[in-house]
């Protein structure tokens, strides 16, 4: 894990630092690196060149941490909209193309952040989401947010994936408890994508160093992967993509039963070529003005990326 991260995150949390990136022109070309638009009709021209590159997706409508009740609703909206919109998209490029397209989403954005009944008006958002997606058949996944939310987001899949079994869920290797989880879900069936983590968290909750969470991560592939679930394998790391291909040969899997999982704007090259191969490739898509908490993240995982940090604080 990249030593920087904890010290890029602590700082992005700082109103100051918030207001002189969001305003930053530095920040502009950065962000369409990886956030191809604010808005919808950006995105599905995006999602229409990844699909016409045989590359499926996974897209985020961002927003996160909501306090208001009108910003989860309005949230919602957008979802449901979204949704039409991927439904009507053309897949035939995509290799395994029976796949659904698939949005992802954050608890956080409908309202789990809101007080004492915050998790029930998250649930029942998502449940709505579930609703409209099932009958457009596209798929969701629930993303992972930071350790204080865990058990609250995994209670709602668990009491969502009976009416919903498609129902995606994502596991941080970096937490202590994730073993167990993918255990879990391995037995339950479901779909779990696999990520390292991207928040920042305590030595109590989770693993501090790179090669623990790199461990961490092959154990649980490990467990999926000769589990009955479909795996989602999300990283842009060469060592575990490897391991996933020898997995995958060892228990059999053809290239439509897991997949590779990578970010928009991040090792493109590699998207395609297991594309080309005839893997599985869904990419990550984000889109929204609330894209500050999302680029952060990204800067964090890559020291590379703490010169454009400090350029942008400095106002150059
Ligand atoms: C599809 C998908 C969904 C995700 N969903 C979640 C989620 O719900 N919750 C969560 O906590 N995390 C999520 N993540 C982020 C994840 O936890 C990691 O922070 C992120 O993927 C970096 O880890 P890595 O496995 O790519 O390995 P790393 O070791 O961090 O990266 C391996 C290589 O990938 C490239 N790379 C990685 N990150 C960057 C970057 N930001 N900029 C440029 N190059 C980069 C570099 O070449 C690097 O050497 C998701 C990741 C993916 C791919």
């Amino acid at each position: 894990m990249n030593p920087l991260r904890p010290v890029i995150l602590a700082a992005a949390g700082s109103d100051r630092v918030k207001r002189t990136l969001t305003t930053s022109p530095v920040s502009a070309s950065m962000v369409r690196r990886f956030v191809p638009g604010e808005t919808r009709s950006a995105l599905v021209a995006a999602v229409r060149e990844l699909l016409a590159s045989g590359r499926a997706v996974s897209v985020d409508f961002l927003g996160e941490y909501t306090t208001d009740r009108a910003r989860a609703d309005s949230a919602v909206a957008e979802y449901l909209a979204l949704i039409n919109d991927l439904a009507a998209l053309d897949t035939s490029a995509v290799p395994g193309g029976a796949a659904p397209l698939e949005v992802s989403v954050k608890l956080s954005a409908l309202g789990q952040s809101l007080g004492a009944d915050g998790p029930a008006i998250a649930a029942e958002n998502l449940r709505v989401l579930c609703t409209k997606a099932g009958e457009a058949g596209v798929w969701v996944t629930v993303d992972a947010e930071d350790h204080t939310t865990t058990a609250s987001t995994l209670a709602a899949i668990r009491q969502a994936r009976p009416e919903f079994p498609w129902l995606g869920t994502v596991v941080q290797a970096y937490l202590y408890r994730s073993e167990d989880d993918c255990r879990d879900l391995a037995n339950a069936g479901a779909r779990v994508r696999l990520c390292k983590g991207a928040y920042r968290e305590p030595d109590t909750v989770a693993h501090q160093h790179r090669a623990e969470v790199d461990r961490a991560y092959l154990r649980c592939l490990h467990t999926l992967m000769h589990g009955p679930s479909r795996p989602l394998v999300a990283s842009h790391d060469p060592a575990l993509i490897a391991a996933a291909a020898a997995l995958a040969a060892q228990t059999g899997r053809a290239p439509g039963d897991f997949e590779y999982q990578m970010l928009y704007g991040i090792r493109t090259d590699e998207q395609l070529r297991l594309a080309a191969r005839g893997d599985f490739v869904r990419v990550y898509v984000p889109y929204g003005t609330q894209w500050y908490g999302y680029l952060t993240r990204r800067l964090a995982e890559r020291p590379a990326n703490l010169a454009f940090f400090l350029r942008a604080l400095a106002g150059n």
